[in-house]
Parts: C-alpha cells; structure tokens; sequence
C-alpha cells in the first residue's frame, strides 16, 4: 500500500496522535488487503463526497477508501550515527511515500521534552539532518561506486555522478534533497538510494487546547513550513485520542464544546492524502457506493485495476460521470439522459471525484 510514516521527537505526541488515527473509525479487518502491523494503521479518509452519492443511490453499504499511516518511534539525534536504535528507524523511513513530521508546540511542566526546551524549530532541524547525514551516506556509497563504473566509460554512470553531486552539495550544507530542483529524468535515477529527504513532507503541530491562536511556537513552524512549501496541521494529539474514544452518539456533543465541526484528525488525514499524490474515484452501485484510491494521474485501466487485476487485463471502457454532474442530474440515468455520461477509454485519465463504471471483458 501507499504509505505515510509518522515521525518526530521523542515525546511530542506521536503514539498518542498514532493511537487516534487507529481508533479513528472503521476497524482495520474492513480493509483486508492490507496487512496490518501494530505499528500500521489504516485509517479510512473522510470524505462528505460519499454521504451525497448515497443518498441519491441508496446503497445497501457506504465504503470509504483509506490511507495507511505508520509509526516510526525512536529518531532521536545521532540515529544517523548509530545513536538509539538509529538505523533500524531510518530503514522504516526508507519504506515511507510521504513523511508526517509531529513537532510539539506546547509548555507543559509534567512532560518532559528530549532537549529540556520546547523549541519546534530546534526539533525540526534536528530530524532534517538526521536524515540529510543518513542520505549524504547512501549518496556518497553511491558516488563511490559509479565512479568505479565510469571507468570503464559507462556514459549512463557519468549522468548519475552529476546527479548525485548535485545533492551532495546541498545535503552537505543540511539541506533535504527535496529542496534540489530536479526533472523527471533525474527522479528517475535517484529512485534507487529511497533518499528520505526527497520524501514529501507535512508538519502535525501539536497544541494544547488553547494553543490555536497566540502560539508562539506554530507561528515559528508555520513560517518555516511557508518557506519550504509544506502544509501545517495544528491539532491537538490528546484531545483527538479522547475524542477517538467517545462512542457517535456523544462526538458531535464533544465537538460543539470545543467548537470544530470535525474533528482535527480529518485535517490530517486528508492533508496526508494530498502529500501522498493521491486521488479518489467512486463505483455508486445499489450494493454499495465506494470510494476508490488511485495515484493521481492514472489512466482508467490503472484505475480499475485498483478493484480487480481482471479489470485492467480485459478493460473495454469506462462509463464516467463528472462528481458534480451525478450530484446535479441525481445519479447515472439522469445524468445519461442529460448527455453528461462520457465512455472513455484506454488513455482517459481519471479526474478527482469521477463516478465510474467499467466495462470489460472476462
Ligand atoms: P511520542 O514519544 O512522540 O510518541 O509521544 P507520546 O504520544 O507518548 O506523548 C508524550 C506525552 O505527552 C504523553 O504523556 C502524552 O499523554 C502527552 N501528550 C501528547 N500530546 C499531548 C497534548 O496534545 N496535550 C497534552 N496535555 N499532553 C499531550
């Protein structure tokens, strides 16, 4: 699966954000293409999208679709020198799509923060070179050995060395490879090294209950995040964990009193979705309306192979409705009668919210 890996210092709210995001909703069973792990949750995203298609199908069930977050626990100064259990952690980043990065942004006089100072900025720049050394070492191993081939004359280990040492210069000076402006060709040849630094990145900041506004400390993180061009979720990790564990009937009470309309996990979820390059799709039967999750930029074929691989095999076509145009003209007769029922094929690319229906062979 496509997945997010949960990462920061030691005591800023992770596990606590982590349980949350577990006990989110729909137990991890309902997915049983994933395999779960205890330190994998698959948290399903929501998506309002869903309520409105059913009302107008009346499926017998509603079926969101998910995003898998993981718990990498113990990135601590020095991991990339062995420090902790170090590179064990990394090898978990290593595994990621994307990175959710949970900074502390609150005081609290109980809990004890890993550098005696609550300072985001300070915890941010002690991850980032961790991860910059980490990648600066698979960088240099792999300088080292297209140097070795490109004495032969390999032409395609000297465009890989010019590559590399563009990096290098950057991850020298602590900066993450994601900063490098790179083509798609130079994408391409990285792949290999699982650089941690080239994964996309998104800030959690934790607050207190009363840390939304006036803080000091989500300031400094927003502005910062405004400069590297990554998104801020403010939340607040315990209340989420008390929210998760209140039953339906006693939530939208516990919202008003603090009040939000939903709770700040949504936020997370679907800003992880969006950093993962992710779109989603929906199938709108009478036995159930579902959600769909495919790479942003997949084609239709690729689009259904997400339900069966038989799908894709033995595609013919797509019916596809726009999301807007199945809402307006209240499902597919409607909107086939309207004229805004389109049959595309191999080459479409499926856009955000399409109403789909594959035709294909067996
Ligand atoms: P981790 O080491 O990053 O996984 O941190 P934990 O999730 O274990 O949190 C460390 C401590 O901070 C625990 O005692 C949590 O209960 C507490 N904590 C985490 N988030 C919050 C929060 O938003 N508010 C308050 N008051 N405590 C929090």
């Amino acid at each position: 699966g496509i997945k997010c890996g949960i990462v920061g210092l030691p005591n800023v709210g992770k596990s606590t954000l982590f349980n949350a995001l577990t006990k989110a909703g729909i137990a991890a069973a309902n997915f049983p293409f994933c395999t779960i792990e205890p330190n994998v949750g698959v948290v399903p995203v929501p998506d309002p999208r869903l309520n409105a298609l059913a009302e107008i199908v009346k499926p017998q069930k509603v079926l969101p679709t998910a995003v898998e977050f993981v718990d990498i626990a113990g990135l601590v100064a020095g991991a990339a020198s062995g420090e902790g259990l170090g590179n064990k952690f990394l090898a978990h980043i290593r595994e990621v799509d994307a990175i959710t990065h949970v900074v502390r942004c609150f005081e609290h006089g109980d809990i004890v923060h890993v550098s005696g100072k609550v300072d985001p900025i300070a915890d941010i720049e002690t991850i980032d070179t961790e991860l910059a050394l980490a990648d600066l070492e698979s960088v240099d191993k792999s300088i080292a050995r297209y140097e070795r081939v490109a004495k032969s004359g390999d032409k395609d280990a000297k465009a890989r060395i010019e590559v590399l040492q563009k990096l290098r210069a950057a991850l020298d000076e602590g900066r993450a490879a994601r900063t490098v402006e790179l083509d798609e060709d130079e994408r391409g040849l990285l792949r290999e090294l699982f650089l941690l630094t080239l994964k996309p990145v998104m800030y959690v900041a934790n607050v207190l209950e009363d840390g939304f506004e006036d803080n000091p400390h989500l300031d400094a993180v927003r502005a910062r995040a405004a400069r590297e061009g990554a998104e801020v979720v403010p939340v607040s990790a315990a209340i989420e964990e008390e929210f998760s564990q209140l039953d339906d009937a006693d939530r939208d009470e516990f919202l008003a009193s603090i009040g939000l309309e939903e709770p700040g996990l949504n936020r997370v979820i679907r800003a992880a979705y969006k950093l993962l390059g992710l779109q989603t799709y929906f199938t709108a039967g009478v036995k159930e309306v579902r959600a769909w999750t495919v790479k942003a930029g997949s084609t239709a074929p690729q689009a259904a192979a997400v339900i069966h691989t038989d799908f894709e095999k033995g595609f013919i076509r797509a019916e596809t409705i726009g999301y807007d145009d199945f809402i307006k003209y209240r499902g597919e007769a409607g909107a086939r009668d309207a004229g805004r029922l389109r049959l595309e094929g191999k080459e479409y690319r499926v856009q955000e919210g399409d109403v789909l229906h594959f035709r294909f062979n067996v």
